[in-house]
C-alpha cells in the first residue's frame, strides 16, 4: 500500500463490521485506523442483541419458577428488580466495550474518539478535532438507527429499542407499535417481567418474510400468553394524560400505556457522513450501494454491515468485513455469502430458522414437499405447560435436498445454528434420516419426521 496516505486502511464505525475488519487489517500489517463516535462494539454490545439477550434471560424466570412447580419445587417470594438488572447488564456492556477496543489495539490499530466524515475519497475529517486523515482505503461501517418516520401525532412521546434499554423502571405497562423481531422480542422481554403488553401492527400477522407456520404459531402463542395484539391498524397519535400515555388507532382502538415504543424498522447512518464529497451513490431505500465485493460506487470506499441494508444482523457484517479484507489485504476477491444464514427471534417460546420459508421456495420455481411436526416437549409434561413445538422442513421434491428449517419452540436458536451446517453442505431429507437421535431431546424429532405432510408446486403459491 501507497505511503501518500496517513493510512493504509481508515474504518469509520467501531460496531460489528468495523471493528472486525479493523483487526483482522492490522493483523495482516495493514496501517489501520478505526473511529467510533460513541462506544465500540456499536448496536450489538450497546444497545441490541447482548443487551437484548440479557433481557430475555431475565424475563424467563417467571415462567421457570411456575414450571418448577411441576418438578417438586415451591418457589417462594421471588421478586424482580429492573434498576438491579440494567446494572448489571451496563457492567457487562463496559467490559465489552473494552474487549472491542483492545481487539483493534492489540495488532496495532489506532483507535480514534471521534465522529468521522468524508472529505473526498481519500480524506476523513475528524468533526471533534477538527484534524484531516488520509487513508488509500476507506470501510464505511456506520450500521443503522431506529427509525421514528410515523406520521401519528404526539410521536415525540415515543421511546424506540435504544432507550427501552435504558427506562429508570420497568413500566407497568407498555404499548409496541411494530411486528418485526424487534417488536416480537420487546412484547415478550415486558410480559415476561410483569408488564402489561399491546402490541399494534399494520399488518395482519407479526413476522412478515418468515415462514407462515412459524408466525401463526408464535401469534397464537402471543395471544394465549396475554399479549394484546391490534392488528390491521395503523398507529395514528398518542397524548399525555397524567403520568399515562393515551394512544389511538385509525380503526379507533385505544390503549394506555406507561410508555409508547416504536419498533417500525432502522434506517442507515448515513447523514452528515460527506457521501457526496466522495461520490458514493445510494440504493433507491437509502442505504450505500455496493457491488458483491462489498465496494461502493467509488473504488477505494467499501461497505459492510447495516448500513448497506442487505442482511440486518450481526453475523452478517462480521462476515462481510471478513471478505472485505480478504479481497483487499489478501490478494482474494471474496464475495459474502448471503444464503442459507441462520437466524433466531427471541421470542418464549423461540424461533430458529434457516433457509427457505415455504413461500419463497414456491416462489424460486421449487415443487417442495412439506414435513411438519407438532408435539409437547418432554419437559412440560410435568410443568403442564400448554406449549407445543413445531418443526418443518422444507425439502426441494426434486433433489430431496432440504432448502429450509423452521423452529418454534425452546432452544430453537441454537437447533437452527447447527442445522444450518447441514443444509450448508446440501444435506438431504434422506440423510437427515439417516442420522441416529440424541434421545430423549427435542431436537430429534428433526431426524423422525417420516410422513409428508404436502407436496406443493409453485402454482399453489396464490
Ligand atoms: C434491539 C436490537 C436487537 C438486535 N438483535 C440482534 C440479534 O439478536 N442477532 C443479530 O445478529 N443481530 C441483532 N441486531 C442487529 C445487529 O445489532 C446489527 O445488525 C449489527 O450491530 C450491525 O453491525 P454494523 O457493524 O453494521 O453496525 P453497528 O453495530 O451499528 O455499528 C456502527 C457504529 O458506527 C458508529 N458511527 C456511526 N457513524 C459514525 C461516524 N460518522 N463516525 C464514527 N462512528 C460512527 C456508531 O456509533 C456505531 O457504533 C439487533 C439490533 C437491534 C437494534
Amino acid at each position: 500500500m501507497s505511503k501518500r496516505f496517513d493510512f493504509d486502511l481508515f474504518v469509520i464505525g467501531g460496531g460489528s463490521g468495523g471493528v472486525r475488519a479493523a483487526r483482522l487489517a492490522a493483523e495482516r500489517g495493514a496501517r489501520t485506523a478505526i473511529a467510533e463516535e460513541a462506544s465500540f462494539g456499536g448496536t450489538c454490545v450497546n444497545r441490541g442483541c447482548i443487551p437484548k439477550k440479557f433481557l430475555v434471560y431475565a424475563c424467563a424466570f417467571p415462567e421457570e419458577f411456575e414450571d418448577a412447580v411441576g418438578y417438586g419445587w415451591t418457589v417462594e417470594g421471588a421478586k424482580f428488580d429492573w434498576p438491579t438488572l440494567i446494572a448489571n447488564k451496563d457492567r457487562q456492556i463496559e467490559r465489552l466495550n473494552g474487549y472491542y477496543r483492545r481487539a483493534v489495539e492489540r495488532p496495532g490499530g489506532v483507535i480514534i474518539e471521534d465522529r468521522a466524515v468524508l472529505k473526498d475519497r481519500h480524506t476523513v475529517h475528524l468533526m471533534r478535532s477538527g484534524r484531516d486523515v488520509t487513508a488509500e482505503a476507506i470501510l464505511i461501517a456506520t450500521g443503522g438507527y431506529p427509525s421514528r418516520m410515523t406520521d401519528a401525532e404526539g410521536a415525540e412521546l415515543c421511546i424506540t429499542s435504544d432507550e427501552a434499554f435504558h427506562l429508570k423502571s420497568l413500566p407497568k405497562c407498555i404499548a409496541i407499535i411494530g411486528g418485526g423481531y424487534i417488536a416480537a422480542e420487546f412484547a415478550h422481554i415486558f410480559h415476561g417481567l410483569g408488564s402489561d403488553v399491546t402490541l399494534i401492527y399494520r399488518g395482519s400477522k407479526v413476522l412478515r418474510g418468515f415462514d407462515e407456520d412459524l408466525r401463526d404459531a408464535l401469534q397464537e402463542s402471543m395471544r394465549k400468553k396475554g399479549i394484546r395484539l391490534i392488528l390491521e391498524t395503523m398507529f395514528t397519535s398518542c397524548r399525555r394524560v397524567g403520568d399515562r400515555i393515551h394512544g389511538e388507532t385509525r380503526a379507533g382502538e385505544t390503549f394506555d400505556a406507561e410508555q409508547v415504543m416504536l419498533a417500525i424498522g432502522r434506517l442507515p447512518n448515513i447523514q452528515g457522513l460527506g457521501l457526496e464529497n466522495a461520490g458514493v451513490k445510494l440504493t433507491p431505500r437509502g442505504h450505500i450501494e455496493v457491488d458483491r465485493y462489498s465496494r461502493s460506487s467509488v473504488d477505494n470506499i467499501y461497505a459492510v454491515g447495516d448500513v448497506t441494508g442487505r442482511l440486518e444482523l450481526t453475523p452478517v457484517a462480521i462476515h462481510e468485513a471478513m471478505c472485505f479484507v480478504k479481497t483487499v489485504f489478501g490478494g482474494e476477491p471474496t464475495a459474502p455469502d448471503h444464503e442459507l444464514v441462520a437466524t433466531a427471534v427471541f421470542t418464549r417460546p423461540e424461533i430458529g430458522t434457516v433457509g427457505l420459508s415455504e413461500a419463497k421456495a414456491l416462489e424460486r420455481g421449487y415443487t417442495v414437499d412439506i414435513y411438519k411436526t407438532s408435539f409437547w416437549p418432554l419437559k412440560h409434561t410435568l410443568s403442564g405447560r400448554q406449549e407445543r413445538m413445531m418443526m418443518k422442513l422444507v425439502v426441494d421434491a426434486k433433489t430431496d435436498r432440504v432448502l429450509g428449517c423452521h423452529i418454534f419452540g425452546p432452544e430453537a436458536g441454537e437447533m437452527a445454528q447447527l442445522v444450518a451446517i447441514a443444509l450448508k453442505m446440501g444435506a438431504t431429507k434422506a440423510q437427515f434420516d439417516a442420522t441416529v437421535s440424541v434421545h430423549p431431546t427435542m431436537a430429534e424429532e428433526l431426524v423422525t419426521i417420516r410422513s409428508k405432510m404436502a407436496t406443493r408446486t409453485p402454482g399453489s403459491l396464490a
